[in-house]
């Protein structure tokens, strides 16, 4: 069993906590802080046992010399700062004695963050393929390790895996609170539903097998529909279509047909974008130059009869092109329908975590998981590496 913070002795401690401050930046601001605010509760509990706190957290992801300047972490500093309201110290290292020395001086209750681990990835990507130098290094700077980066939690990095394997390590409060919710899905309140979409069926093989044995219903959207489509036979025309995993969709059409419900009709364009001859059409009056770019009524009206009599949902990836006005609309009803009906709904998966901010009802969704890949991971019934006991 991975133990929990709450399981391991901290007190007085220099403790290394893995955040996940991977938060979106326009123009120099942080346009979302869930993040942030996400990380307090095990923050402050360390500050609450007179820790010394030593935070770390990726940013983006690094390639180039370019990639360094606006994924820079002292912005977060800043903000969680403001938030903490506590002077959180930033080090623009992520090694070397400034680092070095600015730890052993500090005292309890004292909190540092140093620069964004992938700032290691620059060169021989030390931080995304573990390297065991740097994993023991950055290890050597604490004693303690507490993991609470739940999106990075199925990727073997040096600043998860790595300096878990040399330090007695926990997962933090934020990462035990999206495993309590997920392991909910393992045995789910029932009738229960699944709703996926998103472009690609290849991405989500593992997670439909998987929660296809466990739930109720399947309900199919978005640009990853037609690839079931076409595997019934409809025509699709230029809609997206992930080809090599039709014989996937026939199969498990045969194994699980009762189960699944597709849609019936859609909203189409000529050209992927928001302006245009918009159609809505039956799924059997497809042209061959029509693009489904989201579901139609009818199909929103079969979902939701069938949401009304669930009491679980879990839903990854957007029931259209919801980055465009005019195809946003099917994700955007069947988000207002399981917030009005108070259905107890989990959303994994950031398109889907991202259409309940834009429609204002993140707040009332039940649980909104951070992790996409780890989420979905998870969901297929996989170790995820990053959670070593
Ligand atoms: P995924 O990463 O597979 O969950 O895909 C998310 C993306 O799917 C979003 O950017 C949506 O715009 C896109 N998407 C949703 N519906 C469609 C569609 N009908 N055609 C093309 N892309 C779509």
């Amino acid at each position: 069993m991975v133990k929990t913070i709450k399981d391991i002795e901290i007190e007085n401690k220099k403790v290394i906590i893995r955040c996940d401050f991977n938060v979106p930046i326009e123009n120099n601001h942080i346009i979302d802080d869930k993040r942030i605010i996400s990380s307090l509760e095990t923050i402050k509990y360390c500050l609450s046992k007179n820790c010394k706190i030593i935070l770390m957290s990726h940013l983006g992801r690094i390639k180039e010399e370019s990639d360094l300047k606006k994924n820079d972490l002292r912005i977060v500093s800043k903000r969680l700062s403001e938030v903490l309201h506590k002077n959180v110290k930033f080090i623009n290292k992520t090694r070397g004695r400034k680092l070095e020395d600015a730890i052993s001086s500090m005292k309890s209750k004292q909190i540092i963050l140093i620069q964004n681990t992938r700032y290691e990835d620059l060169i021989g990507k030390k931080e995304s393929s573990n390297d065991p130098e740097l994993a023991s290094y950055w290890a050597s700077l604490g004693e303690v390790f507490i993991n609470d980066a739940f999106a990075t939690a199925h990727r073997s990095h040096a600043s998860n895996v790595g300096i878990a394997s040399h330090l007695p390590h926990a997962i933090g409060f934020l990462v035990e609170k999206e495993l309590t919710h997920l392991e909910e899905l393992k045995c789910p309140d029932k009738p229960s539903t699944v709703i996926l979409g998103g472009k690609k069926v290849s991405d989500k093989i593992g997670v439909i097998e998987n929660l296809l044995t466990k739930v109720d219903y399947l309900l199919i959207g978005g640009g990853m529909a037609f690839t079931f489509l076409k595997a019934e036979g409809y025509k699709t025309g230029m809609s997206i279509i992930d080809d090599e995993s039709i014989d996937f969709c026939k199969n498990i059409l045969k194994k699980y047909g009762d189960k699944i419900v597709l849609p019936v009709d859609t909203r189409t364009n000529k050209e992927f974008k928001d302006e245009g001859s918009i159609e809505h059409k039956d799924i059997t009056e497809i042209d061959d130059n029509d693009i489904g770019l989201d579901i139609g009524e009818k199909t929103v009206t079969n979902f939701e009869n069938i949401l009304a009599k669930s009491k679980t949902v879990f839903w990854n990836g957007p029931l259209g092109v919801y980055e465009l006005e005019n195809f946003k609309i099917a994700t955007d009803k069947i988000l207002n329908y399981l917030v009005d009906n108070n259905i107890k709904t989990i959303l994994g998966g950031g398109d889907v975590v991202a259409s309940a901010k834009k429609a204002g009802v993140i707040d009332k969704i039940y649980y909104a998981s951070t992790g996409g890949g780890a989420t979905l991971e998870y969901l297929e019934g996989k170790d995820l590496p990053g959670l070593i006991e």
